[in-house]
């Protein structure tokens, strides 16, 4: 399978030459589940190349930033662009520098963007602060590409998404449902409908509750939430997502971490594993139906990234269903397992 270059090249627009690419996007769109009148489906995108959707946008990002004659790639990063430009940095073969805040960051997406050989700076403050601080300092160094979603050609790859959701549809969804944090996907995925279909689905984005600022008018100078992708106080794209949740007649809406957790968990169940800040969209979801606003037709959710990337939350379950037991115990501990199984299916 070709990349997002590739497949949509036209609607694309960049130059022609050679593509950065890891044949990321053609990401599944599984058909979840009916609700009276309305089809509930989830574009994976945890199965992008680095497991996240930051995939897309970086494949174009890292093509222009050579195409452009840059020397290294710089991002700041609450895990996944850092894990996405240090890949594509290396299919390039150039440096990637990523600027991460102190302690935020999984122990997973970490491990990524090092395997892949990226140049760690941690510095003191959260995500707003390190994004600041490299957008300040790039502005003076002509060969490093800032590859941030503020870079519009992270936007443009990103609108791929909405392009294949089209594609596989046939159409339009009525409504997309995705999580927010800096808020350049939900941007990119109403550019992407408007540019390809010429119709904006309802938008709703989702943020954590202790990182809201789109729900509550307002910059938050200290975001908490073990959503750590979604941990943003100041999101850069903030009035491209107000003005697409607007025209739409979407909405944004918080989810609190107890949610996220449940959401995460029933998704589990069904199959899906998608980090926290992607269970907040699907939380989301479940706000909505339990509002009563869900109007029929084909609701899309975004599950944006991969559950192995943070596995801090899961560690709950991995205590709460060890049991240590001899070879001998097997046979008594599976008759048990049985009529557990049992009692479920009645
Ligand atoms: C980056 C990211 C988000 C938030 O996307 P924004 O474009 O910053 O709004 C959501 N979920 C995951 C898994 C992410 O990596």
């Amino acid at each position: 399978m070709s990349g997002v270059i590739e497949r949509y090249h036209s609607w694309i627009g960049l130059p022609e030459g050679r593509a950065i690419s890891l044949s990321e996007g053609s990401t599944p769109l599984v058909h979840w589940d009916s609700w009276g009148h309305s089809n509930i489906f989830l574009k994976l995108e945890g199965l992008n190349p680095t497991g996240s959707f930051k995939d897309r946008g970086m494949t174009v990002a890292v093509t222009n930033a050579l195409a452009e004659g840059a020397k290294a790639v710089i991002c700041a990063s609450t895990g996944n662009t850092a894990a996405s430009a240090a890949a594509y940095a290396a299919r390039a073969r150039i440096p990637a520098l990523v600027v991460v805040p102190q302690g935020r960051v999984t122990k997973e997406k970490t491990l990524q963007a090092l395997a892949h050989g990226a140049r760690f700076l941690t510095i003191e403050g959260n995500f707003d602060d390190a994004l600041h601080a490299v957008r300040q300092s790039v502005q003076s160094i002509p060969w490093l590409a800032l590859v941030n979603s503020v870079n519009p050609w992270r936007i443009r790859g990103q609108e791929t998404g909405a392009y294949e959701v089209v594609d596989e549809l046939g159409r339009p969804p009525e409504a997309l449902v995705l999580p927010v944090g800096n808020a350049g996907n939900i941007s990119a995925y109403a550019q992407g409908f408007r540019r390809y279909s010429g119709i904006l689905p309802k938008m709703f984005g989702i943020q954590a509750a202790g990182a809201s600022p789109l729900v509550q008018g307002h910059d938050i100078p200290n975001p908490e939430t073990l959503a750590s992708a979604i941990r943003i106080g100041k999101p850069a794209s903030s009035a491209s997502a107000k003005e697409a949740v607007a025209q739409s007649q979407g909405a944004f809406l918080s989810v609190s971490d107890e949610d996220i957790l449940a959401a995460q968990k029933e998704l589990a169940h069904g199959g899906i594993f998608v980090e926290p800040a992607s269970a907040a969209a699907y939380a989301g979801l479940l706000r909505l139906r339990q509002d009563n606003r869900i109007a029929g037709g084909n609701i899309v959710v975004v599950l944006t990234g991969h559950g192995l990337k943070d596995g801090s939350t899961p560690n709950a379950w991995i205590d709460a269903s060890t049991r240590l037991i001899s070879a001998g115990e097997l046979g008594e501990a599976l008759h048990d397992m049985i009529g557990v199984a049992q009692h479920v299916a009645h």
